[in-house]
């Protein structure tokens, strides 16, 4: 058992590990539940991440694509976007979407229609469809080296 974390916080209490589930509805498939790590203090409830359990977090999130058949979760396409070094915005005037869509999809508050799926996933595999579809647009790409 390793010693107990104070809190950042108040400096009062001691920080208790904690996990909450995560419920993610990709359309027509069941429920996918992640358990997410945290940390809550003893004295002002305070809920914080920390570096090990934001590891565990993301790793557990990775895990969960494998539910997803043919969607592409939200980070992924956050990923591909800044893999791309283009705003919301950009990206989303490149995809035909509104920043508030995409920005839905991307944080799972909402999933995209099927054919708006297939082209994310197209995007996805393939740089060149980005390429493209920027160049149709007249964007900027500015790649940067954001891991897939
Ligand atoms: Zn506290």
């Amino acid at each position: 058992m390793s010693p107990p974390i104070h809190c950042f916080s108040c400096h009062t209490g001691t920080l208790v590990p904690v996990e909450r589930e995560k419920v993610f509805t990709p359309p027509g498939l069941p429920p996918v539940v992640v358990r997410m790590q945290a940390c809550r203090c003893s004295h002002c409830k305070l809920e914080t991440v920390l570096e090990p359990q934001y590891a565990e977090n993301l790793a557990r999130l990775a895990a969960r694509a494998k539910a997803y058949g043919a969607y592409l979760p939200g980070e992924v396409l956050h990923a591909m976007r800044r893999r791309h070094g283009l705003s919301l915005p950009a990206a989303a005037k490149l995809f035909g979407l509104s920043p508030v869509t995409l920005s839905r999809y991307e944080n799972e508050v909402a999933y995209p229609p099927l054919a708006v799926n297939k082209l994310l996933r197209l995007a996805n595999a393939n740089p060149v469809v980005i390429k493209t579809l920027a160049d149709i647009e007249g964007i900027a790409l500015t790649p940067t080296l954001v891991p897939r």
